[in-house]
C-alpha cells in the first residue's frame, strides 16, 4: 500500500529513518510542505527507541531522562495548517521541559547532559496551561531572539492542540484567544520570512489570528501559478476559510 501524505520541511528533507539522537532542535520552519510518498509496507516497523537522553534543570540540577529515537518514520502522519505534524511513529520530546523538582521551565536543547544506559518513554509534554506558565517565566527572564520566536510558535501549536486537537474540543476563552492573537502576531513579526519562498504559513497564521485583510494581502503576494499542486490546495483552503471568517486551524487532507 502506498500512501501519500504531506509533511513539512524542517531544515531538510530528512525524516525517514533519520538518526534522532540530536533530534529536531527546531520545530518551526516553513509551510513548504512536500508531497512525500511513503511505502507503508517497509516503513511500518521502523520506529526504534534508543538510550534515553539526560537533561538537567539549570535552576536546581535535577536530572530527568527523556525518550530518544534511533529511527522513526512518518507513516500515518497528519499535518495541520499551523505546521503541526502528528506522526505516531515519530514521536518527539517537548522542546520545553518542566523540572519535576523545582517546577521551573527550561529549553531541552540547551540542557542536555549525555546519554543514559536505560531507555525512556518520557517526553515531558506540557499542557497549554503549562506552556503559558513557561512563557511567563521566560518573559520575566527577558527571553529574546530565536528563543522568543520558537516559544511563540510552540505556544500557537499548543493553543491549537488544546482547543482544536484535543479529545474535548471546546470554544476558546476570550482571554486565551487574545493571548493567542498576541503571540501569533509576535511570531509573524519576528520570524525571518525571507527564507520562505511562498509564505502560506504567514497567511494562515493571520487568518487564525482573525486578521483577514492581512491574510488576503499575503495570499495576493503569492504567485498562485508557480505553486506546486499540494500548495495550490492549501492556498485554496486558506482562501476559502478566510472568506468565511473562519479562524480555526485545519487538517490537510491526504
Ligand atoms: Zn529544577
Amino acid at each position: 500500500m502506498v500512501v501519500e501524505i504531506f509533511v513539512s520541511i524542517f531544515a531538510t528533507k530528512f525524516f525517514i529513518l533519520m538518526k534522532m539522537k540530536k533530534k529536531i532542535a527546531l520545530f518551526l520552519m516553513v509551510m513548504l510542505a512536500i508531497s512525500l510518498t511513503v511505502n507503508a509496507k517497509t516503513e511500518e516497523t521502523n520506529m526504534l527507541i534508543g538510550n534515553a537522553e539526560i537533561v538537567k534543570c539549570p535552576y536546581c540540577g535535577q536530572e530527568k531522562e527523556l525518550m530518544a529515537l534511533v529511527s522513526g518514520n512518518t507513516f500515518g502522519a497528519q499535518l495541520w495548517s499551523d505546521n503541526k505534524r502528528i506522526a505516531p511513529m515519530l514521536p518527539t520530546v517537548s522542546p520545553i521541559q518542566k523540572c519535576p523538582r523545582c517546577k521551573k521551565y527550561y529549553f531541552e536543547r540547551k540542557n542536555r547532559h549525555g546519554e543514559s544506559k536505560k531507555t525512556s518513554y518520557e517526553r515531558g509534554e506540557l499542557t497549554f496551561l503549562e506552556w503559558k506558565e513557561a512563557y511567563r517565566q521566560f518573559v520575566s527572564e527577558k527571553i529574546c531572539g530565536k528563543d522568543k520566536v520558537d516559544m511563540c510558535f510552540w505556544l500557537i501549536q499548543s493553543y491549537n492542540d488544546y482547543y482544536y486537537r484535543s479529545q474535548n474540543v471546546h470554544k476558546p476563552t476570550k482571554a486565551d484567544y487574545a493571548f493567542f492573537v498576541e503571540i501569533t502576531l509576535t511570531f509573524i513579526n519576528y520570524f525571518d520570512w525571507n527564507q520562505v519562498e511562498h509564505p502560506l504559513l504567514k497567511a494562515e497564521l493571520y487568518r487564525e489570528a482573525g486578521k483577514m485583510t492581512e491574510c488576503g494581502k499575503v495570499l495576493k503576494s503569492i504567485p498562485y501559478k508557480s505553486l506546486e499542486d499540494f500548495e495550490k490546495r492549501i492556498f485554496i483552503d486558506i482562501k476559502k476559510r478566510m472568506s468565511n471568517n473562519d479562524i480555526k486551524v485545519f487538517k490537510f487532507s491526504e
